[in-house]
């Protein structure tokens, strides 16, 4: 019942500590009100800059647009982080609700012919007289303008208007589909997809791997409720469209022409030699798995000409690993508790960048569970507010994130409005190396967005070309395995500092088995790719969409050589990154930043101490202070000194 008395958070000012989302307050009810609000007040800001009588210019065109959508944002950063941390059945309908309103809203703005050629006209007269990131910002808003179409006819923007809108409901059933797919796994199971490598590896039944492995692998292609094949294809035929209506060949050539690699051409070139390495290293390790198998056949443990299937790969890498490596992750778990491994993540921060994290209590969350630090940059100013998330619930999905709660930007009263950032995983209490990678990763992109310098939201923190944002996620990896760090924050319950030579195993540890990892990432890559160059999807795919997509991955992955040892990291029907998560024709971007992390790191390897500050200064003044306020590459060469490299990346990962 509506009581006069209650008001929507959203149209309030937050006088919560540094403005943090009152989420106590805010009601499911709350959202669509104020969205809608939030829409109607964009629409009057821009009516507003249209009316302007005086001659467009940067100051009364492009910053009032920038900050048009306030209070769009400020539900948008909310609403979004809610609905994948801690969904129910009440949030999905709101979002199932907002969806299409919000696209039919992006779609008015961005088919909006007389605010375009206001904004053409500030380009024409004035981007020669701009600072370098108000240039970037003037960039990146024309070019998303022509990308979306706003020289096409009205009707043909009609049309794009309708698929923009059954594409975002479609996206996200897909991705509420592979959420329940891998609920039912954990019902089946009794453990959740996240921990799916970790069982395959402890599991010794090999029934039940099998089992696991055929559940896992056919997550959203199971002919139930949850079923994506046909919604797959209904999404790429209106990606194809849509295209191509835009002038170009396929969804993967409209993708990649406003990133840093910017043809599919140049992609593919950068994937195949990959592939190649990573499938002759992979090759190396079957063989080296089929030794200890068949040891295992002449034990008695295995019928006589067992061949090592998909579901025998990480348990028998594990065995390689513990006879080859001598490590076993049973020993070092004790030693990355997770309080441990967070401390040890600020403190590379601090190391490296100066910065210092607080812990703060009494301030509003949206889940109990959740811990919140304030993060104070190396000059004592707030650099932000960031919150970790750390464990799985039911109503969190799969995977570990990023997510921007408010972004960075400077008002035009010259205010620094600082972001609020929230780290999401599923990790258990004491963590896997894999899982120590995953936090140091997020953080990654945390520190991306908290250290930012920027004055506009649309150019700060992590808003950067997607081939490049995980550059800087990945780059912080590198730090987690350092001797040094771990010296200072790998500690068991006994208080004991873990072992030199355990640290010394861990590192050798990293290469070993990544002939696997690179062939079932690079093979991802590539089937992403091949879906988004398709220029049709013909008619009698329909007809049958499971079997047609069966036959389209099978001839994908033999046309790329891959072995049927191994699966593509994620297949099709449970690839929520390129269907419902917006890295279309771009999961590449892992690899391609890597390339650019790895060589980045290798200056720093090059140092006497690892922990460089002087380098880590420039990196930070460099990369993670500019967002996208200049084009990637100006600033990779600037730190550099030449080109990227991939040499250091195939070292890091043993695969020269
Ligand atoms: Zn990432």
């Amino acid at each position: 019942m509506a009581s006069c008395t209650s008001v929507n958070p959203f149209f309030e000012e937050w006088d919560t500590p540094y403005g943090i989302p009152p989420y106590d307050k805010i009601k499911v009810s709350d959202y669509l009100p104020a969205l809608k609000e939030g829409m109607k007040r964009q629409n009057a800001k821009i009516e507003e800059i249209l009316s302007c009588c005086e001659a467009p210019t940067f100051d009364n065109t492009i910053v009032p647009l920038e900050n048009s959508g306030e209070l769009l944002s400020k539900v948008e950063g909310v609403l979004f982080n809610v609905s994948e941390t801690d969904r129910s059945d009440e949030l999905d309908a709101v979002v199932e609700e907002a969806l299409p309103l919000l696209s039919a809203h992006t779609d008015a703005i961005s088919f909006n012919k007389r605010l375009y050629a206001r904004i053409a006209d500030v380009m024409e007269r004035e981007y020669e007289d701009l600072d370098r990131e108000q240039q970037m910002v003037l960039k990146d808003l024309c070019e998303s303008f022509v990308r979306e179409g706003v020289n096409l006819p009205e009707a043909v923007q009609d049309t794009l208007k309708e698929i923009n809108a059954q594409m975002a409901l479609l996206t996200q059933k897909i991705g509420n589909n592979i959420l329940a797919e891998s609920n039912a796994f954990k019902e089946e199971f009794g453990f959740s997809v996240s921990a799916y490598p970790d069982m395959m590896t402890s599991t010794e039944d090999r029934e039940l791997r099998r089992r696991y492995n055929e559940f896992y692998t056919s997550r959203g292609h199971r002919g139930n409720d949850n079923d994506n094949t046909a919604l797959v294809l209904e999404v790429m035929r209106l990606r194809i469209r849509r295209a191509q209506i835009l002038g170009y060949a396929t969804p993967a050539a409209y993708e990649l022409a406003d990133k840093m690699a910017g043809t599919p051409e140049t992609v593919d070139a950068f994937l195949t030699p990959i592939m190649q390495a990573a499938l002759r290293s992979a090759g190396r390790e079957l063989k080296d798995m089929q030794a200890v198998m068949d040891a295992d056949i002449q034990a008695g443990l295995l019928p006589e000409g067992s061949t090592i299937q998909p579901w025998d790969w990480w348990y028998y890498a594990e065995k390689v690993r513990k006879a080859r490596y001598d490590l076993d992750e049973e020993q070092t778990k004790p030693y990355f508790q997770i309080d441990s491994v967070v401390k040890g993540m600020f403190l590379a921060a601090n190391k490296l960048y100066g910065v210092k994290a607080e812990k703060l209590s009494g301030v509003p969350v949206y889940n109990p569970e959740v811990t919140t630090y304030r993060i104070i940059d190396s000059d004592g100013s707030l650099a932000g507010i960031f919150t970790t998330d750390y464990f799985p619930r039911s109503s969190k999905r799969g995977g570990a994130w990023m997510n921007n709660v408010r972004e960075q930007y400077v008002t035009p009263a010259g205010e620094d409005v600082r972001p609020i950032i929230v780290n999401v995983g599923n990790l258990h209490e004491t963590l896997s190396v894999d899982e120590i990678q995953t936090v140091f990763h997020e953080f990654g992109h945390a520190l991306h967005g908290l250290l930012t310098r920027c004055h506009y939201a649309s150019v700060s923190g992590t808003s950067v070309k997607r081939d490049y944002v995980e550059m800087l996620s990945q780059f912080n990896e590198n730090w987690a395995f350092q001797p040094e760090l771990l010296a200072e924050y790998a500690r068991n319950a006994e208080g004991e500092v873990i072992p030199a030579e355990l640290v010394a195993r861990i590192n050798n540890a990293l290469k070993f088995n990544q002939g696997f990892m690179t062939t079932e990432l690079c093979a991802a890559s590539i089937l992403d790719m091949k879906w988004h160059e398709l220029t049709e999807i013909p008619d009698e795919a329909l007809s049958d969409p499971a079997a047609w997509i069966d036959a389209f991955e099978k001839k994908v992955c033999d046309e790329m050589g891959l072995i049927p040892e191994i699966a593509p990291r994620y297949r099709t029907t449970y690839f929520n990154h390129i269907f419902s998560s917006g890295y279309n024709a771009g999961y590449y971007g892992y690899l391609w930043a890597e390339v650019l992390d790895k060589d980045a790191f290798s200056f720093f390897e090059a140092r006497p101490e690892v922990f460089d500050k002087e380098l880590a200064t420039r990196f930070k003044e460099t990369f993670l202070q500019k967002g996208g306020s200049e084009e990637p590459m100006v600033l990779y060469e600037s730190f550099a000194g030449r080109k990227p490299d991939q040499k250091a990346f195939l070292r890091a990962r043993g695969l020269e």
